[in-house]
């Protein structure tokens, strides 16, 4: 990680505590308003079926939520291992510049044009 200064690490590294602590706290909020639903009474046909359909939605938001978790922990781990800011497909350095707006990037820019459909 030589190309990034230790004042630069440690930026990255709060941004992706940062983060951590944001994505804790909507999980925990579904978790709230899911516990809240299941207390209500759900009426009739139209209100269950908008009733399901969010619960899917919501479904969907926590499973991204939870892989974003998953995703800044690993970077998190990078960082004490030393082996954060480094492409993982081609070992060139991540500017400082795409780390700080994508903290959780593993790829470089160019890399990650490549492999496109992969989100990081
Ligand atoms: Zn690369």
């Amino acid at each position: 990680m030589e190309h990034l200064s230790k004042e630069q690490l440690e930026f990255l590294k709060n941004l992706l505590l940062q983060r951590k602590r944001e994505v804790l706290q909507r999980l925990k909020t579904f978790h709230e308003s899911e516990s809240s639903k299941v207390s209500t009474e759900v009426g009739d046909e139209i209100d269950h079926a908008d009733w399901e359909m969010e619960r899917f939605n919501q479904f969907r938001l926590r499973e991204r939520e939870t892989l974003y978790l998953k995703k800044v922990e690993y970077a998190l781990k990078k960082i004490e291992a030393g082996t954060y800011g480094i492409c993982e497909n081609c070992g060139k350095p991540i500017s400082f510049e795409r780390l700080k707006a994508r903290p959780v990037a593993i790829y470089c820019i160019e890399c990650k044009k490549i492999l496109e459909q992969q989100e990081d």
